[in-house]
């Protein structure tokens, strides 16, 4: 914990080989990423990730880090982006389960006035055979 006093500027908390959106896990060279405590004048007590076992100034070497709270807020805005992502859905889904219902409904009443039909057609058909029976009745009386 000797050499963590490169860090100078308070703005860029990612470096070019080692930007990361969110809390980083590895570093580009393959090292577990730690959190550890900037001892710099710039930065004093500020936390940030850094390669494991890196010992080199941070502002001499390309091993990436990122400012602990930046990747907080980064990781805060992706959840932000997530759930306004899954309400999208969700609406979405909803508008598809209105539609069903309504379609539902709409196959039930279809179905309805079609049995309706048949019975009708039930009963005209009756109606004919019996009207055609009585025909045939009658021509043979009168025959
Ligand atoms: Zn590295």
């Amino acid at each position: 914990m000797s050499n963590e006093s490169g860090a100078s500027s308070g703005t860029s908390g990612v470096r070019r080989r080692g930007t990361v959106v969110g809390v980083p896990k590895r570093c580009w060279c393959g090292k577990i990423v730690v959190a550890r405590m900037s001892k710099s004048e710039a930065n004093p007590y500020r936390r940030y990730y850094r390669a494991y076992a890196v010992e080199r100034k941070l502002s001499n070497d390309n091993h990436s880090y990122k400012w602990v709270d930046e990747a907080l807020a980064d990781e805060i805005e992706i959840l932000g982006m997530r759930t306004e992502r899954l309400e999208q859905q969700n609406q979405i889904a909803n508008l598809e389960l209105e539609k069903l219902r309504f379609e539902k409904e709409i196959l039930e009443k279809v179905g309805g006035v079609v049995g309706e039909a048949k019975s009708e057609l039930k009963k005209l058909m009756v109606i004919v055979a019996l009207g055609c029976l009585s025909i045939v009745v009658c021509s043979r009386l009168i025959g």
